[in-house]
């Protein structure tokens, strides 16, 4: 086979020093989860594709055109052949899980935090991938658990807007609307659907078609020529009624108190089916171009019960890892090369023994250490260490066994001896 093999369109391959990004973000996503009583579900890669046609819904952009499914085998009498999926998102798996192991009848509410790679058939740009990775999490429980309580969904917001807070990335606006629950939403999608009569044949094919199945996605449209006539659409903040306009303005009054600042946007209905009442997008100013949405989720009271479980309100939101590190990448472009504390360059091969054991006393001491070899010159030593580390540390002879050791910084270009013992303190000093 003649033709080189590479990664799948749309698929790609993360490596250091990127990757060292990607760790930065899953350990403080990590430690803020924790901090929130947040526990990791890890639900598997691919579900029965019935999973996602009724928890997404049928008619959202990545059931009808975005999943990767096949028809998978029997293997034995006793399987059957059975349609499979690549999860395209989380939210309904961690749903499944939760009814599968009855986590409902816990009386707790669920708070349930996932990181790991999803699949859609999206055509491939900077910032979209058909593999790409979410961090996620959902609150859900028993409506006497109170996860229906608009304390929750101020709890999430407030927590993702710490979380960019510890990752150093200020530039977000949080944007805020209710799509009501099924009891108004109805009431909505009729006029909507109505209004969009005498205007619909104006619009692209999506939405004509859109017009009649799911009314709701025409405010999702992103086509610009429809923008003017979505503009002229009734609101749904008009239609709310008395106990979603208070669910909402509860949200709005818990994040006022911790001072989380937010845009109310009224056409935000979110590309998913099961949302209800709050949805939120957090966007970005710089770094992302036109995929600026960083994250998005909201309320899914009815997802539950649709999935053929018991009444589960609940909230969560899914986070793309890979549009949270081009964003870090713009930042701080620097900190995606942050360099070794020290690169230990033994002068012969006779030193290579005593050059691992030093690397292994300073690593164990948390310094992040790399070695060169006995058979390099002096002059590629230091090439090779001044690419991938702060300082280098020269074992000769004489060093091996005086126990003293030169030691270069590479930024101020000072050279010094130091004896073995003082040489974890040097280089943990800046
Ligand atoms: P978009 O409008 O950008 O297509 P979406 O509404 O399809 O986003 P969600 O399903 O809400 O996105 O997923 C939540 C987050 O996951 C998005 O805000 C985005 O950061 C990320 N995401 C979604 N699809 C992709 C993709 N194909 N590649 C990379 N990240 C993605
Ligand atoms: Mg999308």
């Amino acid at each position: 086979m003649a033709t080189n093999l590479k990664a799948v369109r749309g698929t790609r391959d993360l490596l250091p020093p990127e990757t060292d990004l990607w760790q930065k973000a899953e350990a403080t996503a990590r430690s803020v989860f924790a901090r929130y009583g947040f526990g990791e579900i890890r639900t598997p890669i691919m579900e029965d594709t019935q999973l996602f046609a009724r928890g997404v819904g049928e008619e959202t952009d990545i059931v009808s055109k975005e999943m990767y499914t096949w028809e998978d085998r029997a293997r034995a009498q006793s399987e059957k052949a059975q349609s499979l999926t690549l999860r395209p998102e989380n939210t309904a798996g961690v749903v499944r899980a939760y009814i599968e192991h009855k986590l409902g009848e816990t009386g707790q509410l669920q708070k349930l935090f996932y990181i790991g790679p999803q699949f859609r058939r999206e055509r491939p740009q900077k910032g979209r991938y058909r593999q790409f990775y979410q961090i996620g999490a959902e609150v859900i429980g028993a409506p006497s658990s109170g996860s229906e309580s608009p304390l929750r969904d101020a709890e999430v917001l407030e927590m993702l807007a710490t979380l960019l807070n510890e990752l150093g990335i200020t530039d977000w606006t949080l944007q805020l609307n209710s799509v009501g629950s099924s009891s108004d939403r109805p009431r909505y999608v009729e006029a909507l659907k109505a209004a969009l009569q005498p205007v619909k044949a104006q619009l692209c094919a999506d939405c004509q078609r859109r017009a009649e199945t799911n009314p709701l996605r025409v405010l999702d449209c992103k086509v610009p020529e429809d923008q003017p006539i979505i503009a002229t659409l009734p609101q749904i903040a008009d239609y709310l009624d008395t106990e979603s306009k208070a669910h909402f303005a509860a949200v709005l009054a818990a994040l006022d108190a911790c001072g989380v600042k937010y845009t109310l946007n009224p056409r935000l209905v979110r590309g998913l089916d099961y949302y209800t009442r709050t949805t939120f997008e957090f966007l970005m100013e710089t770094g992302l171009g036109t995929q600026n949405a960083l994250l998005g989720g909201g309320r899914y009271d009815g997802l539950s019960e649709m999935l053929g479980g018991p009444k589960a309100p609940g909230i969560g939101f899914a986070m793309g890892e890979d549009r949270l590190v081009l964003t870090l990448q713009a930042l701080n472009a620097e900190a995606a090369a942050q360099k070794l504390d020290a690169y230990i360059a033994p002068m012969g091969e006779a030193q290579n023994p005593y050059a691992l054991a030093l690397a292994k006393e300073l690593r164990t001491a948390g310094l992040r250490v790399d070695m060169g070899d006995g058979s390099f010159r002096l002059k590629k030593s230091f090439e090779a260490a001044d690419k991938v580390a702060r300082r280098i540390v020269i074992v000769g002879e004489d060093e091996a066994s005086t126990g003293v050791l030169t030691v270069k910084t590479f930024a101020s270009g000072e050279q010094t001896k130091v004896t073995r013992a003082e040489l974890i303190s040097t280089l943990k000093s800046l």
